[in-house]
This record gives C-alpha cells, sequence and structure tokens, in this order.
C-alpha cells in the first residue's frame, strides 16, 4: 500500500450497519423490536441513520406492533429480534402477520455460523422455526449476501397479499467488513435487480367487472361486505362512492369499520343477522369468507347468495369458489366497478324494500341497544363503561382516535357499541383472535400516526399478557390511554358449579381467576405515568376527559361487576 492510503485507509462498514444502510435504502423508518447479542449494534447503526428504533421488554409486543405498522402504513413493519430465545418470541408477532395478511419483516440475529450443530450460545435452525408463518425468508450467510436479503424481504412482505418475511443474519455476517465502496456497489446491484413485478398491483380483468355490475344491477338484495384487506387498499374513496351511488347497503367487519363511517344511513351493522341471512347477491371486498363471515354459508347466510368477491389474492378466490371473483387491489377494482356503473347508473333509493327492511331493522335493534346502553348501572356491568367511553371518543372529533381492542365480552360488547367514523382505526384481535396484542399495537398505531389519540379498550385478562409495555409508553411519551375492564379474570372470575369445584388443589383460585380489585392503574405510575381508578360514571368521566385532553400515556382501571358478561363472550359455542 502507497504511503498516500496508508493515511487514508479506505473505511470499512461492517454487517451490521450495511444492513441498517439498506433499511434505510429500502424506506424503513420504523423499528420495533429487543435488542441484545448479537443485534445490539444493529440498533445504533439503524438509529443513527435516521431509522426510529422503539425498545420493548418482549419481542412479543414488539412483533404485535411491527405487524400492526404494517397494516397501518402499507409498508412492512420491521422487527429485529435476537437468535434462539428472541427469534422464538418474535414468532409471535410473525404468525399473526401471516394470519392477518399483513406486512411485516421479521429480521433476527443467529449463532454463529462456524459453531452450527454443536450448540452455541442461543443456537437454533431459525429458518426452520419461521417456516409456517413467513412467506419468503432468507439468510445473509456473507456479507455480500446483506443487500438483496434485505430488500427482498420488504419486498415479499407487500407482494400479493400481504404477510410475514423473515431475514437471518449470523452473528459472523454481523462481524464481517467491507470496503464503503464495495458496501455501495453491493447496494447499489441489489436495488438494480429488485423484482418490480413483485410490488405492481394485478392487472383487472375487465369482463368480470361488467359481469359484476350485471349482477349487482338486477339482484333483489344486494350487499356491500368490506374488510380489512379493503382497508390496507385504502379503498375508503372508491367504496363510498359506489355505495353512495348504487344505494346498495354495506356491512364492514370488524376492522372494515370506518371505511365508511358506522352512523351512514346504509351502515347494515346493526341489521347484521338480516342483511347477510336474505341477501341474494354479496359484493365482498378484501374479507376472506372464513369463520367471521360464517364462511359464506347457510345457517347465517342464504344457500342461494351469489358471491362477488374481490381480492388481491387468486388463490382466495379459487379456495372459496364465488359465483364471481374478481383478482386485483380492492381500490382499483371497485374504481372500475364504480366507473362501469357510471355509463348506466342504477340506485336503489330509499323506499325500495330492501333498504328499508334494512333501516328499519337497525332504528329497532339501535333502539333497543339505546335503551340498555342509557342505564347508568353500578357496580359497572360492560353497556354503562363503554356508553361512556363511546361518548368521550365520539368527544374528540377529528382526526379520529385509533382504537384497540382485546378481550371477550369488552371486545364484543365494544365492536357493537363503539362508533367509528374514520378508516383505520380499530384495531382488535383480528383473524387469530389473538389476545396479548394491547399494547403492541397501541405503541405502532401512535408511532404511525402521531396526530391522532390512542384509545384501548380491554379486558383485564388481554392487558395482562403485555402490561409491561406500559413503561415503553412512558419512556417514548405516547398518547396513549389504555382502558382497563377489571372484573378479576378471563371470562370474570369464578364461574364454576360448586360440583367442579373437587380434588387435591381445590382451594386454589379458579383458573380464570385473577387477584380481586388488582389496582392496575398503579403499574403505570411505577413508571411516571398517570393511573385512574374508576367505579362509577363521574370517575369515569373525569378520568376520560383528563387523560385524553393530557394526551400523555395513562392507564384507567375501571372497576366492573364480576358476574357481568358471559363465559368466552359471544362464542360461548367454541368453549
Ligand atoms: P376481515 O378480517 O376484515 O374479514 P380478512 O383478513 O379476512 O379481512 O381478509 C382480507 C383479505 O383482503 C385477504 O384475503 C387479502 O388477500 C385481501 N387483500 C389484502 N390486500 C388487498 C388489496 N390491496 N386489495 C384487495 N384485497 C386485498
Ligand atoms: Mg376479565
Amino acid at each position: 500500500m502507497a504511503d498516500a492510503d496508508l493515511k487514508n485507509p479506505p473505511k470499512v462498514v461492517d454487517g451490521n450497519t450495511l444492513v441498517a444502510m439498506c433499511l434505510s435504502r429500502g424506506g424503513v423508518d420504523r423499528m420495533f423490536g429487543v435488542v441484545g447479542i448479537p443485534v445490539t449494534s444493529l440498533a445504533n447503526r439503524a438509529v443513527a441513520l435516521g431509522v426510529r428504533f422503539i425498545a420493548f421488554h418482549n419481542e412479543q409486543s414488539a412483533g404485535y406492533a411491527a405487524s400492526a405498522y404494517g397494516y397501518l402504513t402499507r409498508r412492512p413493519g420491521v422487527l429485529l429480534t435476537v437468535s434462539g430465545p428472541g427469534c422464538v418470541h418474535g414468532l409471535a408477532g410473525l404468525s399473526n402477520a401471516a394470519a392477518n395478511g399483513w406486512p411485516m419483516v421479521m429480521i433476527s440475529g443467529s449463532s454463529d455460523q462456524s459453531f452450527t450443530g454443536r450448540g452455541d450460545f442461543q443456537e437454533l435452525d431459525q429458518i426452520a422455526a419461521v417456516k409456517p408463518f413467513s412467506k419468503f425468508s432468507a439468510k445473509a450467510t456473507d456479507i455480500t449476501e446483506i443487500p438483496t436479503s434485505v430488500f427482498s424481504v420488504i419486498d415479499w412482505a407487500v407482494a400479493g397479499r400481504p404477510g410475514g418475511t423473515y431475514l437471518d443474519i449470523p452473528s459472523d455476517v454481523l462481524h464481517q467488513t467491507v470496503d464503503e465502496s464495495q458496501a455501495q456497489k453491493l447496494i447499489t446491484e441489489a436495488l438494480n435487480s429488485r423484482n418490480k413485478d413483485l410490488i405492481e398491483n394485478p392487472r383487472i380483468n375487465y369482463s368480470e367487472i361488467q359481469k359484476s355490475v350485471e349482477l349487482l344491477r338486477t339482484a333483489q338484495r344486494p350487499l356491500i361486505v368490506f374488510g380489512k384487506g379493503a382497508a390496507y387498499a385504502k379503498a375508503e374513496n372508491e367504496l363510498t362512492q359506489l355505495v353512495e351511488s348504487t344505494g346498495i347497503p354495506f356491512l364492514p367487519t370488524p376492522m372494515g369499520k370506518g371505511l365508511l363511517p358506522d352512523t351512514h344511513e346504509l351502515a347494515a351493522t346493526a341489521a347484521r343477522s338480516l342483511a347477510i341471512g336474505k341477501c341474494d347477491v354479496a359484493l365482498v371486498v378484501g374479507a376472506r369468507l372464513n369463520w367471521l363471515l360464517h364462511f359464506g354459508e347457510p345457517p347465517k347466510w342464504s344457500k342461494d347468495v351469489k358471491f362477488i368477491l374481490v381480492d388481491i389474492s387468486k388463490e382466495e378466490i379459487e379456495l372459496r369458489k364465488p359465483f364471481l371473483g374478481i383478482v386485483g387491489d380492492a381500490k382499483d377494482v371497485i374504481g372500475l366497478l364504480h366507473k362501469e356503473i357510471k355509463d348506466d347508473p342504477f340506485c336503489l333509493g330509499k323506499t325500495h324494500p330492501w333498504v328499508e327492511a334494512i333501516r328499519n331493522k337497525t332504528k329497532d335493534n339501535v333502539a333497543k341497544m339505546e335503551v340498555q346502553l342509557a342505564k347508568d348501572v353500578v357496580p359497572f356491568n360492560f353497556m354503562t363503561p363503554m356508553r361512556i367511553i363511546r361518548d368521550a371518543i365520539l368527544g374528540v372529533g377529528g382526526p379520529a382516535p385509533i382504537l384497540v381492542s382485546e378481550g371477550a365480552n369488552t371486545m364484543d360488547v365494544g365492536r357493537a357499541v363503539l362508533v367509528q367514523t374514520e378508516p383505520r382505526t380499530r384495531l382488535d384481535a383480528g383473524t387469530w383472535g389473538t389476545m396479548g396484542i394491547g399494547l403492541g399495537y397501541c405503541i405502532a398505531a401512535a408511532v404511525a400516526s402521531p396526530d391522532r389519540l390512542v384509545v384501548a379498550v380491554e379486558g383485564d385478562s388481554g392487558f395482562g399478557f403485555s402490561a409491561m409495555e406500559v413503561e415503553t409508553l412512558v419512556r417514548y411519551q405516547l398518547p396513549v390511554v389504555v382502558i382497563v375492564f377489571n372484573n378479576g379474570g378471563v371470562y370474570g372470575g369464578d364461574r364454576r358449579n360448586p360440583e367442579e369445584i373437587t380434588g387435591p388443589y381445590k382451594a386454589d383460585p379458579a383458573p380464570t381467576s385473577f387477584v380481586p380489585g388488582a389496582a392496575y392503574h398503579l403499574l403505570l405510575e411505577a413508571f411516571g405515568g398517570k393511573g385512574y381508578l374508576a367505579a362509577t360514571p363521574d370517575e369515569l368521566k373525569s378520568a376520560l376527559a383528563e387523560s385524553f385532553s393530557a394526551k400523555k400515556p395513562s392507564v384507567i382501571n375501571v372497576t366492573i361487576d364480576p358476574y357481568a358478561g358471559a363465559e368466552s363472550g359471544r362464542m360461548q359455542h367454541k368453549n
């Protein structure tokens, strides 16, 4: 080496830095995770390059956060974990992304390749472990493979039906180095060889659009159902145009709520059984005909109903075998349907018997529920505090708060009572019925939408899964108010018949019981946040008013009568 070169040695880039550079070039601006061997430097390097790293206590919550961040932003949420057990904890998040169809990338460090099979620190075949939950995975076995691997996991996460992908980086690769110029060259080459087809929306078959319009036009009792795939596609404007120009009633799935406001005059949410039981043509947009929609089969649906399914996934349409299927992005497809209808418009009108039947049923059911909601029941049942929370959330106005909800009765009652007025403002247990998503989703929502308040309405058992992350809320000073419906356990304490309480451990608490009167609000105070205990309407109203206007991390511990609500919520038949 010449003298001049010795004075100015080429800058070297290690694997940690190269991963961080690629993430940043790939558009990643947020990361969730837990650091430790061997990924601590990776997190620090990413922060130095402008990526915000939200450090959690547990990879499970961080993974749930990453999955929800992907849903809310349409860009993969990134989870960083350590090797072995960290990767295993992260599988919870990855599996949740897979089940919900949300884009997420899990990146785990792994043990040194030279010790493979000999019992290295935290050694695990992580590629095998992630297999059931990832649509694509890559292992960078050498530093030169990092750029292509990083861009591939990002692109695969959002391709087609979104989902989880996985990147494995052994610790020896994180410590390998290349010259900076070579690093830049590797990045440029990898960017140029990115597969563009992967991220392009499928071409839509126009004859299916025409057939669908004819079917909708001639239907007696049409219904438009939309789900979180339509929410992910940001199809709200197109759906609003379609609903309003045709006068067809609509039914959102739980997370589809808000694409059109729940208060819309064509909303069939409160007449759900009638709408799905009697419709003759159902246009289903970005929602699977799975358990949440009763598989599209009798007795909930009519046996003669004709489905028009709109889905980004061809496999989904092949699986359900609808009368008509349109593969495509929901926003594109609904836009085309609307355009096709505009040439020869039709509208059911307010006096159409089907529209009238749904409107009357909705009015009846809403009136019945309002009678229950109007009562101030103390000790609290589920309805009274839910009404107070509904009114407080509506009082915030726009931008509407993002609601996070989990629990059995708490989630079920909340779904019926709480009102969604804006798209993508409801996150709940989802397709997988995942309990434990609470704090992770709250943190993701606060990070994704800094202008919005985040309100979690959770059962005490749901809250417990991720409760330690209240410290994360305080640390990052996120505007999150967590409301815990505290009924002393899963479904609310001991519900056993006396004859079930036998055996040598009969003196133990029931498997469903927690410590009665647990002071969940003090958990947050341990870290300097604000906690409230609310057992009466006045206490709850004042806690909500104060915490909503403070926009600071808060927990409101709401005392609920342990005998209110039902075991397994509305799903008793499954337990
Ligand atoms: P929900 O729980 O609201 O019923 P699901 O998660 O069951 O919704 O279904 C969402 C569906 O949306 C999935 O089948 C997925 O393939 C589909 N999807 C995802 N993204 C899009 C998109 N951009 N356009 C259309 N469909 C989409
Ligand atoms: Mg409970």
